[in-house]
């Protein structure tokens, strides 16, 4: 099943990156092969914890005897629609609630914040996690998914729907405004989640959600679009946006430094970049 979710990576990757070429953002279209390089390196690195964790999380369901169908959403006797719809609302949450956490949480930050380092968003920013954040999240999601066993196309299918939903999200499209407020009132769009990568942290610490928009409204977490699509945002955090902090290397090993250059602009409320 693993080469369904690959598959769905790289077919949203190219079909947000065809949007971008027709739709571009800014009017002067941009290459930046290098930084390609460095996301796309580091999505593969994600995919590679997630085949891991996908080899541990089989060989946990066989000596625990955990089939999918046979945990507690079952055991509540919800028929199989119920239990593909409680499978999606509950991922999607799970999600949210840990992309939260992660501004919220120093350790978590020092990982996440490898994501917001980039200065441009385009489709390639949607992979760019630190291996230790796609390891977090699989640890996270593994005995809850042991504990729930949905069932096991339902948890497929939110994976891709995810996937393609925040490379959407993050490309750098312009849609027409009226498309992007009709589709933001459930799903994730580009100019909703642009807000979520601008350099000031109160913009920072708001529209965290992957799928279904409507978990930061619930959760009150929004901050509205602005204007003009996102454009006139500065993107990024404050500190780490030269060369040196954008190498593979560098973007690597910042979680393990003493001191990371990695922050927001703005009063920082929640969190420290110093290490305790
Ligand atoms: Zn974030």
């Amino acid at each position: 099943m693993i080469h369904l979710y690959i598959a769905a990576i790289i077919f949203s990757l190219t079909v947000a990156m065809l949007l971008e070429a027709a739709l571009p953002l800014f009017a002067e279209s941009k290459a930046p092969l290098l930084r390609w390089f460095r996301n796309l390196t580091l999505s593969a690195l994600a995919v590679c914890t997630t085949l891991l964790v996908s080899a541990l999380f089989w060989a946990s369901s066989r000596a625990l005897g955990v089939t999918p169908g046979s945990g507690a959403l079952a055991a509540m006797g919800l028929p199989i629609w119920a239990q593909w719809i409680a499978t999606f609302i509950l991922l999607d949450t799970i999600t949210y609630t840990l992309h939260r956490l992660s501004h919220a949480v120093p350790w978590l930050w020092r990982l996440h914040a490898i994501h917001h380092s980039d200065i441009e968003l385009d489709a390639t920013t949607t992979h760019r996690h630190h291996p230790g954040e796609s390891m977090v999240a699989a640890l996270v999601n593994l005995p809850l998914l042991l504990i729930l066993a949905p069932p096991v196309w339902a948890v497929l299918a939110y994976s891709i729907t995810a996937v393609t939903v925040a490379t959407f999200s993050h490309s750098s499209v312009a849609l027409p405004d009226w498309l992007d407020k009709v589709l933001r009132r459930l799903i994730v769009t580009p100019a909703f989640h642009r807000v979520h990568h601008s350099a000031n942290q109160i913009q920072t610490d708001s529209n965290y959600a992957t799928v279904f928009s409507v978990l930061d409204f619930l959760f009150r977490s929004a901050s509205p679009t602005v204007p003009d699509k996102g454009r006139s945002l500065t993107i990024g955090l404050e500190t780490g946006r030269d060369p040196a902090n954008q190498t593979l290397k560098a973007i690597l090993l910042a979680p393990f430094r003493r001191k990371i250059a990695l922050d927001p602009i703005g009063p920082s409320t929640t969190r420290t970049n110093s290490a305790s």
